[in-house]
């Protein structure tokens, strides 16, 4: 077993594995039950990486009336302020990049540059949102009325409840934190259960960029447990959630009974598109990265290609060729491409939306759990790709969340656009042409937050807006500045220095 260098989070300086504690108003603290729970690498089921408090409701609790406490005094912290200690946890996050990103390869599987990647990106999002603490624009327009001032600010809301997932477990937690602390409102952090290591060590990092005690707290533990109690809290104003369409469609009602805002951030069914005059060598990279990048497990993986049938035979050459050299393995071994599955649940779903594939397409390469040699150790699944899918088949239109394609043949361009739409989903899309009017049109067309064109779907940038469509979401979106909507009331502010009483539409109105 691996051991683990000390840490403020743990227990134990150095032991194997250590016990790690919810942070709590400034206090790394032991859970009430006393009961924990293991976080364990999938690609190799022996390590053990640590065990974590299996937190209660009344942890929950706690950390809700710590961030309540928090709040006003750093509401009233003047803005720019708050920017300073965010610039200084981006830092922190810089300077621990490399071990960060190791820590995530091993508690959640992708490969090691993909691991350096989601850390890189909880950096861009802090140094975004530490700007903001000098921008926070609202409007300051002319009034109606003589004599009478007109303005909008941005103000906090309160608690956030920020539950992640564990796919990208820096930088989605990052995404939502930072706007809602630049913003003024105090956190409470439930991240996944798969990855809770990663967790504790990115609010390590906040505890030492000085963040005052309570603003930031961490409760680890199931979403039936923490998570629950989070959203049926009279004291959390605001939910911030990212995961599965099923988990947020649950939060959504049970929040909706008290009007509380939530943002949602749910599945996908991303699609690229490949027309006849694409050049197929650079669709067959934008597609591999896509599809098997964090071993399909990105909310933006590219599930679905949809692409002209005169050049589908080229394009699945290349794709399954390519697709066969992949090396799977532990990501932190140098040259390896694919990482495993995040746990074995995951393997069983995979293998039976593969069952449900055989019956709708033709298995064109995988189809099986990895299992040859080291493989055996953890949870890795053959990159998959089905050819002959009908746009409406089961493999075509759910999430699988795993490393397989299904490809889709059309008859033309309003076919693809159509196939493509085709979907409850709608988080990112692409195209791969060198037709301006097609690319112009896909741009118009398709029906996703993000639409990229000659390259896959994955890559999103921290100052733009991130986000779905359709049942993707539920309207809100992360990162750019728009992702200070999520996090702030907007107040509208007059001032009638005329001296006496003025009635807007009413005055200076012909009778
Ligand atoms: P999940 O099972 O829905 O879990 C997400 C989070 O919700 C975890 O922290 C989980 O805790 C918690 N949770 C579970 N039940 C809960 C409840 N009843 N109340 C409150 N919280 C609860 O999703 P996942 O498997 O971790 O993530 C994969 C999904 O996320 C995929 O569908 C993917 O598309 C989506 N995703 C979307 C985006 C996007 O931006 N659109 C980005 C990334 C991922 P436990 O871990 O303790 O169960």
């Amino acid at each position: 077993m691996t051991e683990i260098a000390a840490s403020p989070g743990s227990t134990a300086a150095v032991a194997t594995p250590a016990t790690f504690r919810h942070f709590i108003a400034g206090a790394w603290a032991d859970g009430v039950s006393g009961e924990t729970f293991e976080s364990v690498n999938p690609a190799d089921g022996r390590d053990v990486i640590g065990r974590f408090q299996a937190g209660t409701p009344a942890d929950a609790a706690m950390a809700i009336r710590a961030a309540e406490m928090a709040f006003p005094a750093w509401r009233a912290t003047p803005a720019p302020k708050r920017g300073e200690i965010l610039y200084r946890f981006g830092e922190l996050m810089a300077r621990h990049k490399e071990r960060l990103a190791r820590a995530m390869t091993r508690e959640m599987g992708k490969v090691l540059a993909e691991a350096r990647g989601d850390v890189q990106e909880g950096i861009d999002i802090t140094y975004l949102m530490a700007g903001e603490g000098r921008r926070m624009f609202g409007d300051t327009v002319p009034s109606e009325l003589p004599d009478k001032w007109a303005m909008s600010i941005r103000q906090p809301i309160g608690v956030a409840g920020i539950i992640t997932p564990w796919n990208f477990p820096i930088a989605i937690p990052c995404w939502k934190m930072m706007p809602a602390l630049v913003t003024g409102n105090t956190v409470v952090f439930k991240p996944a259960s798969d990855t809770p290591h990663c967790a504790t060590l990115l609010v390590e990092l906040m505890a030492e960029a000085g963040f005052p005690p309570g603003t930031v707290n961490l409760v680890t533990g199931s979403g039936a447990a923490v998570g629950d109690t989070i959203v049926e809290s009279p004291d959390v104003a605001v939910i911030s959630f990212t995961g599965s369409s099923t988990t947020g469609k649950r939060i959504a009602e049970r929040a909706g009974r008290r009007l509380k805002r939530v943002s949602l951030e749910l599945g996908g069914k991303n699609g690229v598109v490949v027309l006849r005059d694409a050049d197929l060598d650079l669709a067959t990279d934008g597609i591999l990265w896509s599809a098997f990048g964090t071993t399909g497990q990105r909310c933006t993986a590219c599930s679905r290609v949809i692409v002209e049938a005169p050049v589908l035979e080229p394009l699945l050459d290349r794709l399954v060729t390519r697709a066969r050299g992949l090396r799977l393995g532990d990501g932190l071994v140098e040259g390896v491409d694919v990482g495993p599955l995040i746990n074995a649940a995951a393997v069983d779903k995979v293998r039976s939306y593969v069952g449900i594939g055989r019956t709708e397409g033709d298995l064109v390469l995988g189809g099986e759990p990895a299992t040859d040699g080291e493989l055996a150790h953890g949870t890795f699944f053959q990159p998959t790709i089905f050819s002959k899918v009908k746009p409406m088949a089961r493999i075509g239109q759910e999430e699988i969340f795993g490393p397989v394609l299904s490809v889709i043949p059309v008859d033309d361009v309003d076919a693809a656009v159509t196939a493509l739409n085709q979907t409850r989903y709608g988080l990112s899309a692409s195209i791969f042409t060198r037709d301006v009017n097609a690319a112009f049109r896909a741009m118009r067309d398709l029906e996703a937050g993000i639409v990229y064109v000659n390259a896959g779907t994955t890559g999103a940038e921290t100052h733009l807006p991130f986000g779905g469509w359709k049942e993707t979401g539920n309207g809100h979106r992360e990162a750019g500045h728009v992702a200070l909507d999520t996090y702030t009331e907007w107040k509208s502010i007059y001032v009638d220095f005329s001296g006496h009483l003025q009635r807007a539409q009413i005055d200076n109105q012909p009778e």
